[in-house]
């Protein structure tokens, strides 16, 4: 037969993710640390990487992985557990927690995956949208929802910082949030190196709060696919029940192991990145008609008129940026990640090149 029948329902109007990756000379668009691991840790890692058996089955779980990471956090390895990216483990939540009559509380605008994997797995989406001079939470309008059980609210993602606004979730509604529900609290800390909060403190207080963290950006590892989750035993229990067995492979077991042994070495560039930031943020703000959003992490929101001519420009000048322009509550805004001393420099002579063209 030459002929297809159609995939399943929920498919329908979905795009595929797509990072809207182009090559370019200044790759500064999607929140990846601009240094790759240094020359001794990749030497680690090489040899770490040459004692793996590539004809054997990974370590379904990570042990060892897990061991370091929970030791790292004060914790046993009930409860962690480690995914393919913080990506995987963004679906795994939604197929752990979602599904038909099971609504997933959404903050948009916020990252898109999240909504994607709700639609995936039948979930009904309830948005909240944050206010859109700072795009804070509206926080009691998101307390009301979950207190209103004909919602039926399953579960929530809030990153913080939040992608690609910038700013982090205060910790004080986040815990008014927990006490509120019985609801699955998920905070994304995917960012939270260069924020420097964490909601581990109230782990052991709180069942219902999951921890999401990833080596794609602080670890320079984004190439590699390794996140995890913080959360309690029993929650543990649950996402094993739908994660893919061997989603975590050997290769990127070991690297993560090499990298995470390291991380303090990875410090200095965090508090580049850091600086890199605010000098960002303060260039910004003296290039005519480009309104800036405050960040806690690693890249910088702004408003410009013409944004996609703005973008363009960046591009044709080598600079590769995130163009949000034409998603909902983002208007006219594009993201830049925070690079080098010398791309940064790059980025701010081009925008201000491109702002007084149109002045
Ligand atoms: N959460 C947020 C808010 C992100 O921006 C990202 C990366 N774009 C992720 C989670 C997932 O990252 P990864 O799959 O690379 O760990």
């Amino acid at each position: 037969m030459n002929r297809v029948r159609e995939s399943a329902p929920q498919l329908a109007g979905i795009i595929p993710y797509d990072p809207k990756y182009l090559s370019a000379q200044m790759y500064m668009s999607a929140n990846e640390n601009p240094r790759d691991v240094d020359p001794d840790i990749r030497s680690q890692i090489d040899e770490a990487v040459r004692k793996v058996s590539l004809n054997r089955y990974p370590d379904p779980l990570a042990n060892d992985l897990r061991d370091e990471i929970a030791q790292a956090n004060g914790l046993d390895r009930e409860w962690v557990l480690v995914g393919n990216g913080g990506d995987e483990l963004l679906f795994d939540t939604a197929l752990a927690w979602g599904g038909a009559g099971r609504t997933f509380l959404n903050l948009p605008p916020t990252f898109s995956v999240y909504e994607a994997n709700a639609r995936l797995t039948n979930t009904p989406i309830m948005n909240i949208e944050r206010f859109s001079e700072d795009f804070s939470i509206d926080e009691d309008r998101v307390l009301a929802a979950l207190a209103d059980p004909t919602n039926n609210i399953a579960f929530t993602i809030i990153a913080s910082p939040n992608n690609p606004t910038g700013l982090r979730a205060p910790q004080v509604f986040l815990e008014k949030l927990l006490n509120s529900t019985d609801a699955l609290v998920m905070v994304d800390e995917a960012y939270f190196e260069f924020s420097r909060e964490t909601m581990r403190p109230y782990l052991e207080r709180h069942e219902n709060l999951v921890i999401l963290r990833t080596f794609s950006k602080a670890f320079s590892l984004a190439g590699v696919r390794i996140g995890y989750i913080l959360a309690h035993p029993a929650v543990i229990r649950e996402y094993m029940k739908v994660r893919q067995p061997y989603s975590v492979d050997a290769v990127s077991q070991a690297i993560a192991r090499v990298v995470f042994r390291n991380r303090n070495a990875f410090e200095p560039a965090i508090h580049d990145i850091i600086s890199e930031r605010e000098r960002i943020i303060s260039e910004l703000k003296v290039i005519p008609g480009v309104q800036f959003f405050p960040s806690d992490s690693n890249w910088v929101l702004f408003r410009i008129s013409h944004a996609e001519q703005a973008w363009q420009y960046l591009y044709d000048n080598g600079i590769l940026v995130r163009d949000f322009s034409s998603t909902k509550l983002l208007e006219n805004t594009l993201r830049v990640t925070v690079g080098t001393p010398e791309q940064n420099s790059a980025f701010l002579r081009t925008l201000r090149d491109f702002a007084l063209r149109k002045d």
